[in-house]
């Protein structure tokens, strides 16, 4: 008998192991080196997924639905000891009460726009005014806050993440049903690519970039970190940080990034731009042929090593600071985030472009692809 109750034994244990995988697989779910599990839902009850791409070397980036966010990006350091390099949030309800746009895509148009308003073809559109007097970031909800449909993709240089979006004619005040594809692939030289597509059904203006608020350290302030932007100009912007339309040189001004230097070592010189930013938050006009995929940036980040290059096929970089980071967000792990705790570079045309003609054009029109290629690839020195 004795013998009979081991048996009952052994098969309970087995049974309630087997549940447990039931639960784990319907809850987790891996294809390749990508693996999807529930990130909750929205408040009209949509279900978030979160997709985990993990490349050769470990390398990890969490991408969920909602907004295409970059949740998590873990990375090396000159140790190879791996560390997440983005601010955000450890579940979801955070991004939906109060983001910043914390690694998420941004559209239709990122960036200001001044007024929110904007002619063409010889129309008139508003758009919500959500930033002072202006227009930021595609609207009250842009590109960041809509649930984006996945599709696994198999590519033989890392695991890749499809994400699609059919923005309606007049959302968010925009002309022109707008359908957009989003491709991120953790490539494995642990670089994190974004391919950006979009057609048209008519004209329309637009202008996508990616927001991940970076930290090479994964603590503390960023002012040691060094940067480095090949751009002899930047848009020098009027109180509301809407560019004047000036194409100014940056050499002997606090914006001359061409070697690299800290981020702190300047910012807080007595320069007008500087303050209308609150330290940086500008575009720089990157030195480039239109269209070709080239370095944008450069940071290192001394304690740990690391460095993260920005290549893009984009003609400008609005590289900002985190000064609106101000402690009232506690994000991942507990962290509070504080004045510039964090560094956005975000390739993208100049801010205000539907406004000034002198800036390279934003309109696409039917039959025409747009194209956007976003790299942030990330390495470690000694
Ligand atoms: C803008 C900042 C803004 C931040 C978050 C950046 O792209 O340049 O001015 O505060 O996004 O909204």
């Amino acid at each position: 008998m004795k013998t009979n109750y081991k048996w009952l034994r052994f098969l309970l244990a087995g049974l309630g192991a087997a549940a447990l995988a039931g639960c784990a697989s319907a809850e987790k779910s891996e294809v390749g080196q990508i693996s999807k599990r529930p990130f909750g839902h929205t408040a009209d009850g949509t279900a978030v997924d979160l997709y985990t791409l993990r490349n050769k070397n470990g390398a990890e980036a969490g991408i969920s639905t909602y907004g295409g966010l970059v949740i998590f990006l873990k990375v090396p350091d000159r140790d190879g000891k791996m560390g997440d390099v983005v601010l955000g949030y450890d579940n979801l309800d955070g991004y939906l009460k109060d983001s910043p746009y914390f690694g998420a895509l941004i559209g239709r148009y990122g960036n200001r726009i001044a007024k929110g308003k904007f002619t063409l073809d010889g129309k008139e559109y508003t758009l919500a005014v959500n930033n002072g007097p202006n227009a930021l970031h595609g609207g009250l909800k842009g590109f960041d806050k809509v649930i984006w449909t996945p599709k696994i993709l198999v590519s033989p240089s890392g695991p890749s993440l499809e994400l699609r979006y059919v923005s309606k004619d007049g959302e968010e005040g925009y002309p022109g049903n707008l359908s957009v594809t989003a491709v991120y692939s953790l490539l494995d030289d642990n670089a994190l690519k974004l391919e950006y597509t979009a057609t048209t059904d008519k004209d329309t203006v637009v202008n996508l970039t990616q927001h991940s608020y970076f930290n090479l350290a994964g603590k503390g302030d960023i002012l040691k970190h060094e940067v480095m932007i090949p751009a002899d100009r930047f848009t020098p912007v009027d109180s509301t940080l809407i560019p004047t339309g000036e194409l100014k040189p940056v050499e002997g001004t606090p914006f001359d990034f061409r070697k690299p230097t800290a981020i702190g070592a300047r910012i807080n010189d007595n320069d007008e731009q500087l303050k209308f930013g609150g330290g940086y938050d500008h575009n720089w006009v990157v030195n480039k042929t239109m269209g070709e995929l080239t370095l944008m940036a450069r940071v290192y980040e001394p304690t740990t090593g690391r460095v993260l290059e920005v290549f893009s096929t984009e003609p400008g970089l609005q590289f900002y600071t985190g000064n609106f980071l101000d402690g009232k967000i506690t994000g991942k792990g507990g962290w509070v985030y504080q004045f510039r705790n964090a560094f956005c570079m975000e390739p993208q045309h100049y801010p205000n472009s539907p406004n000034q003609p002198n800036f390279p054009s934003v309109v696409l029109k039917p039959g025409e692809v747009y194209k956007n290629t976003i790299i942030y690839k990330f390495s470690a020195r000694q």
